[in-house]
């Protein structure tokens, strides 16, 4: 019995898109039926090695061209379909690449189809029906599955012995106004073309009885249209950058080319091909838990796995590819390959190619490794951050940071080397952006001194920084925290002479204080402005801030140290008033805390408080 059901409605959507589509390469339908046919060859082989009920077989991928009744059949005996499958895989988009199209072209770029894994809808591009004829070894019987594209969908059991799938695709008839011409696909020619430009590398054979002329008679004979060769199985010098492109995107379904090319043979002890990729921007789903690491794991040119996590760390997450090595052994189970000391030291050479690479692109490609770090530089520096810093040493040297003042990107090493003399730190100050941390007052003294400072923008920087402590000995420091070590020796004396001098108002204010600062001390890094904050050696402010908004976490908090500029024209002000009538020191001890949390970016611990305080002031003043 026939059971009809309904497309989901994304499905709906994109078939939609496929029947009424004027994008002009629909021949691309042809490459995505092949390597699903390809992709369920795999399964199947993979699974027979550990399933008893998944037979082997002679793998073939079929192609049956009939010129009379203008239809088009691709075969594998691939792993086939189940019943649930058939609803599951074809009756909805499961496939992140399809996904990903169907939001693109709702912007109407309709150029893009041929750069996405749009699959197996496609086919409704040139068919205006199409049947799945379907075995597969879990099921009971065979199924057919039929659509005209449009919303629903017919599922019917049939008798079917043999395991894998046959498509028949019902080509669309000829418009000649529009120069659609459809019946070339029922020419071996032009099949053998397609093969050729898009599926020359899929490893099964694809096959096709061909017609010959022999002794004037004509006779058909089978021909393999692929040549089989994976791509990086390839001389390297043989593989056009526009192939090694398109591979990519075909493979890892992504619509824009890589960013950068590892291709690496290694021969010797150990013997493999790594083809890595870092893709232009970070998958959809990179900074979401569902994102799955790993590379694709073949052996001789024999499917394995599809994402071996072993196989690259995570700080290199983003990085896509495969490797294929002929020390694998293929019958190994996936439990027993964690454990295979061969891909351990696979996944080592390989993280230390990517290093190397991206160091060495960093030194001679320094804008193409700008554009990689914008990309991935918070998995960088959480890398060094994470299991307290065990990866520091083969991090840090891919980092940058902007500083006060350059626009440029900076290393550490550059920092160092470029650095004063006597400049016995690496400064950084943490803020929401560029302007913001150059307005702080702790810059004053930076500004003065000619020193440059690492502009920390990013959540994760002060978090890194705690782990990192120190490059090449020369110690972090920030320049809003602890105490300045800017200031020589006759300047702290001065200092100190001046507390001394200032005692019982800055006993007054710290008394006034108490709840809320740890001291209140004479500021030697202050130039131009009044008052700042800075934190004590543990916490710091900016961390401060970023765990405030985590759950759980809302009562860290940093200490406190309120500066006064003892130059300013406020501090002599403050004198006065405290000489005058030390009653007052109260309100204005808050205010200048205010104030000071202000500039911080830090909020307003009582915002009525400190209203009502500055409303009394002017009043006062106007008297
Ligand atoms: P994609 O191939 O990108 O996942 P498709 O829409 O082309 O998306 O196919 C959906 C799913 O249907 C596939 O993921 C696969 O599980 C299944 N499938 C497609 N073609 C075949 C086939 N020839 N044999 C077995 N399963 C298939």
């Amino acid at each position: 019995m026939a059971k009809t059901q309904q497309f989901k409605t994304e499905s709906q959507k994109l078939l939609h898109l496929m029947t009424h589509s004027i994008y002009t390469q629909k021949e691309i339908f042809l490459r995505e039926l092949i390597s699903n046919a390809s992709d369920a060859i795999d399964k199947r082989h993979y699974l027979s090695l550990t399933d008893r009920k998944v037979p082997t077989d002679t793998y073939e991928i079929w192609l049956k061209p009939d010129e009379a009744n203008k239809t088009l059949v691709i075969s594998d005996n691939g792993i086939g379909f189940t019943e649930e499958e058939l609803i599951e895989n074809l009756g909805t988009i499961a496939q992140s690449g399809s996904k990903a199209f169907l939001e693109k072209i709702e912007q109407k770029d309709l150029d893009i189809i041929g750069q996405f894994g749009v699959g197996f809808y496609s086919s409704f591009m040139v068919a205006k029906e199409v049947i799945v004829e379907t075995r597969s070894p879990y099921a009971e019987t065979g199924y057919r599955w039929t659509s005209l594209g449009e919303d629903s969908y017919t599922i019917e059991e049939i008798e079917r012995h043999e395991i894998g799938t046959t498509i028949t695709l019902f080509l669309r008839d000829d418009d000649t106004e529009n120069e659609e011409n459809f019946s070339q696909y029922t020419q071996t020619y032009t099949l053998k073309n397609l093969v050729k430009k898009y599926s020359d590398y899929v490893r099964y054979p694809i096959l096709m009885m061909v017609k010959k002329t022999e002794d004037k008679k004509e006779k058909f004979e089978q021909e393999t249209l692929n040549q089989m060769i994976p791509i990086w199985k390839r001389a390297k010098s043989e593989i056009k950058p526009e192939d090694m492109n398109q591979f990519y995107q075909h493979q890892f379904n992504d619509y824009e080319e890589p960013l950068h090319v590892i291709h690496t043979d290694v021969e010797g002890l150990l013997t493999y091909t790594a083809l890595l990729f870092i893709p232009k921007k970070p998958a959809y789903d990179f900074y979401s838990e569902h994102y799955e690491k790993g590379l694709q794991l073949y052996s001789k040119g024999v499917f394995i796995q599809n994402k071996n996590k072993d196989l690259i760390p995570d700080y290199f997450k983003f990085v896509k590819g495969l490797v294929d090595s002929a020390d694998l052994s293929l019958n190994i189970s996936r439990e027993l390959l964690q454990h295979d000391r061969q891909l351990k030291k696979i996944a080592s050479h390989i993280e230390k190619k990517i290093k190397s690479e991206l160091e060495n692109l960093l030194e001679k490609d320094r804008d193409k490794y700008i554009e990689f770090y914008e990309a991935y530089k918070n998995t960088l520096k959480y890398g060094l951050y994470e299991h307290f810093g065990v990866n520091k040493e083969k991090l840090q040297d891919l980092i940058m940071f902007k500083t006060s003042k350059r626009d440029e990107y900076i290393t550490f090493k550059e920092y160092i080397d470029q650095k004063p003399e006597e400049q016995k730190a690496i400064y950084y100050a943490s803020g929401k952006s560029k302007s913001s941390i150059l307005s702080l007052p702790q810059m004053d003294v930076m500004k003065e001194k000619g020193y440059e400072v690492l502009l920390f923008t990013d959540e994760i920087d002060e978090f890194m920084i705690q782990i990192l402590q120190s490059y090449q000995e020369v110690p972090f420091k920030s320049v809003q925290q602890g105490e300045s070590d800017l200031v020589d020796d006759t300047k702290k004396e001065e200092l100190k002479s001046k507390e001394k001098e200032h005692k019982d108002i800055l006993k007054a204010l710290k008394k006034a204080l108490k709840d809320k600062v740890k001291d209140v001390k004479l500021s030697a890094r202050l130039k131009t402005s009044a008052v700042c904050l800075v934190s004590g050696e543990g916490l710091s402010l900016e961390m401060e801030k970023i765990l405030k908004t985590m759950p759980n976490q809302t009562d860290v908090k940093a200490d406190r140290i309120l500066e006064i500029n003892p130059d300013h024209d406020l501090f002599k002000a403050l004198n006065k008033i405290y000489d005058q009538d030390a009653s007052k020191i109260d309100d204005y001890a808050s205010i200048l805390y205010h104030q000071a949390l202000l500039i911080e970016g830090l909020p307003i611990e009582d915002p009525t408080e400190f209203s009502n305080q500055l409303v009394k002031l002017m009043i006062e003043s106007s008297k």
